[in-house]
């Protein structure tokens, strides 16, 4: 069983050499466990955070443990009344080729709603946060200025796909020109923002000449700084990520504007997955309604375990990686 450990806590973006590659037996499932062969592994920043040893995000990794991760798996063994050989489980079993997941909180994946690597990105964590974090907290209404930063990312293209459902005008910040015209010609946003241009809050005045009602926020950093002056009158700001933190080596400055203006009744509030469990299984069904639409977000950058033995983390942290990034462990 080829696991891959946490070798050194990373400074600044993960290397090579803090993760181990080891190799031990398959383990046997205990009463009400199962023993699950991983297919696909969903690579997600919030792994990053958990790679550090800051207390206030989930516990950090101990050091020689097993990345974690979300994964979608074939059952092997089962020890579980629920489960049995050949279900497809979708839980957080982390970076091996086997593990032992708990059939009490794994989640039975149903491969008639779409490919299977869909239970770990448009209908697994991802779009369930940005379709719960846009309607709980960015609560769009319809001729509404969405703007989305890491518009073409897991996140941002299922919630940019949700927003236009909405009714919304939907403005995306992607970095490239290819991501751009993603954006607009595949997924519909109506305009697209390189994040890289000279001028980020000229584009973005000139993009949204109505102010921005709903921000959702992926990254944190410059982008924020730019969209902050240009909030709407009642404006809400969906704070779901700060990629451009993850691998600081230093405190982020907070800029004069990085905060909602209570002049102006805005409203910025932080938005934890976690804490929507009640609403996942609602939002499933209706994202898994819209997936077979055109226009649904089915970008993913993917590569085999054999070839990539760290697996190349790192690629969200760059923006190389196009939609949900993605491991492929094993075949479906
Ligand atoms: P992805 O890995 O799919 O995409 C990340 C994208 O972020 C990159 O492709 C890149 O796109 C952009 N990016 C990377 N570094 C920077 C930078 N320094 N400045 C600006 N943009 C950058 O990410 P996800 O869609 O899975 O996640 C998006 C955000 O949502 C993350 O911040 C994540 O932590 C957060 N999240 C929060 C959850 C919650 O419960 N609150 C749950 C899930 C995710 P490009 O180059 O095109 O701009």
């Amino acid at each position: 069983n080829r696991q891959i450990v946490l070798a050194a806590r990373p400074v600044g973006a993960p290397k090579e050499t803090d993760f181990r590659l080891v190799e031990g037996p398959v383990p046997p499932p205990a009463e009400g466990e199962l023993l699950v062969r991983t297919i696909w592994l969903s690579l997600d920043p919030y792994m990053r955070l958990r790679m550090g040893t800051d207390l206030r995000y989930y516990p950090p990794i101990p050091l020689g443990d097993v990345i974690v991760g979300g994964a979608v798996s074939r059952v092997v063994e089962s020890r579980h009344p629920k489960f049995a050989p050949g279900d497809i489980v979708d839980d957080y079993t982390g970076w091996q080729d086997y593990a032992i997941a708990q059939g009490a909180s794994a989640r039975r994946v149903n491969p008639a709603l779409g490919p299977l690597s869909t239970a770990v990105g448009v209908l697994g964590m991802p779009g369930l946060t940005a379709y719960l974090g846009l309607v709980k907290v960015g609560r769009p209404a319809p001729g509404d200025t969405v703007v989305i930063s890491a518009a073409s990312g897991a996140v941002g293209a299922v919630a940019g796909q949700v927003a236009k459902i909405a009714g919304c005008r939907v403005v995306g910040i992607a970095g490239g020109a290819e991501k751009l015209r993603y954006l607009t010609q595949e997924l519909g946003f109506d305009e697209a923002i390189d994040r890289h241009t000279d001028d980020l809050p000229g584009a973005l005045a000139a993009a949204c000449p109505d102010g921005i009602d709903v921000y959702f926020e992926n990254v944190g950093g410059p982008i924020g700084d730019a969209i902050y002056p240009l909030l709407a009158h009642g404006a809400r700001v969906v704070i779901c990520g700060g990629i451009s933190h993850y691998n600081a080596t230093e405190p982020p400055k907070v800029a004069s504007h990085s905060r909602a203006d209570p002049l102006h009744r805005d409203r910025g509030e932080g938005f934890n997955i976690y804490s929507y469990g009640a609403h996942y299984e609602h939002a499933r069904k209706r994202l898994a309604r819209w997936l077979g639409k055109a226009g649904s977000p089915s970008r993913r950058t993917s590569w085999t375990a054999s070839r990539t033995r760290r697996w190349r983390f790192s690629a969200s942290s760059t923006g190389s990686n196009f939609g949900k990034l993605l491991v492929r462990v094993s075949a479906e």
